[in-house]
């Protein structure tokens, strides 16, 4: 057995004529900037989200920049997010010129702990960047209330969360916006890089579309500096096409998840992942804990065995060498360090097979027996 961490390969072939049509179409018509295309994926992403306006940009990481720009964060604001993401998400605070402020995150969930979040709060603080990490939304009614008594804006970095819901609401619709990514390997993912913002605030949309667009409304009429952010017209094709059968792969994975998580049960030295009522996560990743020390062998113990696992992240943001100079030390985040010493992600696509996971399950009990 061999089993890749994600086969995008598996899925192209089971929608190649749509794919292979959405491209030609584009080609043909020789519109690859903005227009139809790219009107047409955004109309039909937002109302997927049940939100009223999506701005398509060149990438996740460019939406979360270009969505802080146009909150109005800049030098001198705080906002505050959380250590265990990926790198991007506190990036794009950076390159605002603002201070990334970090949060706890929760034991069960790992996303933000809403309880830690007053204590952060300062003057300067002037947003919210909670991350739906591994597919699983944040607890948006408590930090929303949060946000709501101190006058801040709650951005939703969804780059992992396409089609996840809390308390019935999807994601891109649980605060003011939403970044979403549309990297190849996510739960909807174009052919290259790709991204978007969703939200329900028309004035925020609108400046977006300026910034993503040389600050332009009118060709060579420049009313803001801006930057070429744009989402290709190519990808905005095979995103529409792909966007029709998202439901189903979100459905595919939970039932995988679901798998996994029955088959793990009698492992004691594995911690599968908990979802809270009212939460419904779409596994982007499928993420267990393992047992102190045991991580990395059974991680060795899989590769040699075809079965290709992953990490994220190794390395919590506040102890990257980047972002030493926010002067965080080990032992800042207790609970994020120990979960980046002990999580593994299992392979989680689609496509992925029943007898596939379990082989995985076999593997990694055949580990823990012999150990
Ligand atoms: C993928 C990802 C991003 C960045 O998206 P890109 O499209 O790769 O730029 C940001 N935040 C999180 C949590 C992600 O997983």
């Amino acid at each position: 057995m061999d089993i890749q961490f994600v086969d995008l390969k598996k899925q192209y072939a089971s929608i190649k004529p749509e794919i292979d049509a959405a491209m030609q179409r584009v080609i043909s018509n020789t519109a690859f900037i903005l227009g139809k295309e790219v009107e047409s994926f955004e109309s039909q992403f937002a109302a997927y989200c049940n939100s009223k306006h999506c701005i398509g940009v060149s990438s996740g990481s460019e939406a979360l920049k270009l969505a802080l720009e146009a909150m109005g964060v800049g030098p001198g604001d705080e906002v505050i997010s959380v250590p265990n993401t990926f790198v991007a998400t506190i990036d794009a605070i950076h390159h605002n010129r603002a201070r990334p402020v970090l949060v706890e995150v929760d034991k069960d969930t790992y996303n933000l702990d809403p309880s830690k979040l007053k204590k952060a709060i300062t003057p300067k603080t002037k947003a919210i960047l909670p991350v739906d990490l591994y597919g699983q939304p944040a607890d948006y009614d408590a930090i929303n209330e949060v946000a709501q008594q101190h006058g801040l804006f709650v951005l939703e970095d969804a780059a992992q969360s396409h089609g996840a819901e809390y308390k019935g609401r999807r994601t891109g619709s649980l605060a003011q916006a939403a970044c979403f990514s549309y990297y190849p390997g996510k739960n909807l993912g174009a052919y290259g890089d790709g991204g978007s913002v969703v939200t329900g605030d028309a004035e925020l949309a609108d400046k977006l579309r300026l910034l993503r667009n040389y600050g332009q409304r009118v060709k060579y009429r420049h009313v803001l500096v801006g930057y070429n952010n744009r989402l290709d017209a190519l990808q905005a094709a095979i995103l529409s096409a792909k966007l029709k059968h998202l439901d189903d792969w979100n459905k595919a994975r939970r039932l995988h998840a679901k798998q996994y998580a029955e088959q793990l049960s009698g492992v004691a030295e594995v911690e599968t992942p908990a979802e809270p009522s009212g939460f419904q996560g779409v596994y982007h990743l499928y993420v267990i804990r393992c047992k102190s020390g045991t991580r990395d062998p059974l991680m060795q113990f899989l590769e040699k065995n075809g079965v290709h696992a992953g990490l994220h992240y190794p390395v919590p943001v506040h102890l990257q060498e980047a972002y030493a100079h926010l002067g965080y030390k080990r032992g800042a985040f207790p609970v994020t360090e120990d979960y980046a010493e002990r999580i593994l992600s299992l392979p989680m696509f689609p496509e992925l097979a029943e007898q596939e996971i379990t082989y995985v399950t076999d593997k990694v009990i055949e580990f823990y027996r012999s150990n």
